[in-house]
């Protein structure tokens, strides 16, 4: 597998952020993990197994689409990587299905999991019911009320959904509580659901995500006889659909890589999901990356009217990709949000995600030359999103 200076380094970082600050008790699970998970992604029965799965039971590859409407609609030549099409109906399961097969690989018994929106529980509950692991998913109390169809999905998968009860009751609080649970059964595998929390995971998972930008670089090849395109977008949460897509064309400088981040009501409103932009160095769930915090370091919920979106911190590659301007980043409102879904609705009869209307609205925003060819990463579709849509969309 390839490696360049956008990657991991030997102790964990990227630049000066990565690495792994875990309590003392959880050491041996995350040294476990550390040791094996490259000779286990390298295996030849692990590859073969992965990739099947991603065949027959995701649907992959994922169409790379021409939106021609769309293009007409913004002036610009446009395609989109079709990863709403996805079993389970975003890029989630990438990561999923990889990490339950690195499970069964290490022997592990249990799976655990967090989750805030609910997605990252439903793609780990299908796979667990899939290779008939336990799973156990910490989800805020709070989160729970808000995410009830989640809930009752990922039960009907046969996972047990555990309330987290402490702080504001949402995703920084189920991390803690799954993190706690992991210490007490260790012969349980941790599944996090994006590019974050201590090193190996950022790591793990774009390597497990990079299935995405790899298919786009030989699609991309075939439609236009060219390379690369001369953009690639993707919104960030914790990062993961974007690393995923960016991995194979880091080395290729020529390729402009953009990450949308959610700004909420605004990036200057105090109610934002631009960590970026408005964080601070910090640590969260184990890496030193940009946090929202306050000025005694107390994490600070972010917001974003998407539920994917309004994660606190980053995935700890992108300060690194931001200092050393491999990526550059925008973001989008809300309102810029759902108007972008509104038009990619109406234009395309394609009904994207909250999270992925945010990288559809940054094409309004990107600086691009007459002739450019734009990748946007379609993250996932929104039918999750139906009541919020109906909220804001609906011609009355
Ligand atoms: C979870 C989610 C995201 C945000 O997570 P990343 O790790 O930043 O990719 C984006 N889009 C969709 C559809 C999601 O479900």
């Amino acid at each position: 597998m390839q490696t360049h200076k956008y990657s991991v380094d030997e102790n964990g970082y990227y630049g000066n952020y990565g690495g792994a600050f875990v309590p003392e008790l959880l050491y041996p699970n995350i040294e476990e993990l550390r040791q094996h998970y490259l000779e286990i992604l390298h295996d030849p029965e692990f590859q073969e197994k992965y990739h099947m799965l991603l065949k027959d039971y995701v649907g992959r590859p994922s169409p790379l689409y021409h939106a021609q409407n769309l293009s007409a609609y913004y002036g610009k030549t446009i395609y989109l990587k079709r990863e709403d099409l996805n079993h389970t109906g975003a890029h989630k399961i990438n990561n999923t299905i990889g990490q339950i097969l690195l499970a069964e690989k290490l022997g592990k018994s249990r799976i655990i999991a967090e989750t805030g929106a609910g997605q990252h529980g439903v793609a780990t509950a299908t796979v667990c019911a899939l290779n008939k692991l336990e799973c156990v998913i910490y989800m805020g109390e709070t989160d729970m009320k808000r995410q009830q169809s989640n809930v009752e999905q990922m039960k009907l998968l046969g996972a047990k959904v555990v309330p987290a009860t402490s702080g504001n009751k949402t995703l920084k609080d189920a991390t803690n509580e799954a993190i706690r649970d992991w210490i007490n059964h260790p012969e349980s595998h941790y599944i996090i659901g994006s590019v974050v929390g201590p090193h190996p995971y950022p790591d793990l998972v774009t390597r497990l995500q990079s299935v995405i930008g790899k298919e786009l670089k030989q699609q991309f090849t075939e439609k236009t006889g060219r390379q690369a395109p001369d953009h690639i977008v993707a919104c960030v949460g914790g990062g993961s659909n974007a690393a995923g897509i960016f991995y194979p064309f880091y080395d290729m400088p020529e390729v402009r890589l953009h990450a949308v981040e959610a700004s909420g009501k605004g990036i200057n409103s105090g109610m934002t999901a631009s960590t970026l932009k408005k964080g601070k160095p910090g640590i969260l769930h184990g890496s030193m990356t940009m946090v929202m915090q306050d000025e005694y370091g107390q994490i600070t919920e972010p917001y974003s009217i998407s539920a994917g979106l309004d994660y606190p911190g980053i995935g700890p590659a992108y300060p690194h990709l931001f200092e050393t301007k491999r990526v550059i980043f925008s973001d989008a409102t809300d309102k810029e949000a759902l108007e972008a879904a509104r038009v990619c609705m109406l234009e395309e009869g394609i009904f994207p995600a909250l999270e992925s209307a945010h990288a559809l609205a940054a094409l309004k925003k990107i600086e691009t030359r007459k002739d450019d060819l734009i990748v946007v990463n379609l993250s996932g579709r929104g039918h999750k999103d139906l009541e919020t849509y109906k909220t804001y969309l609906s011609n009355e």
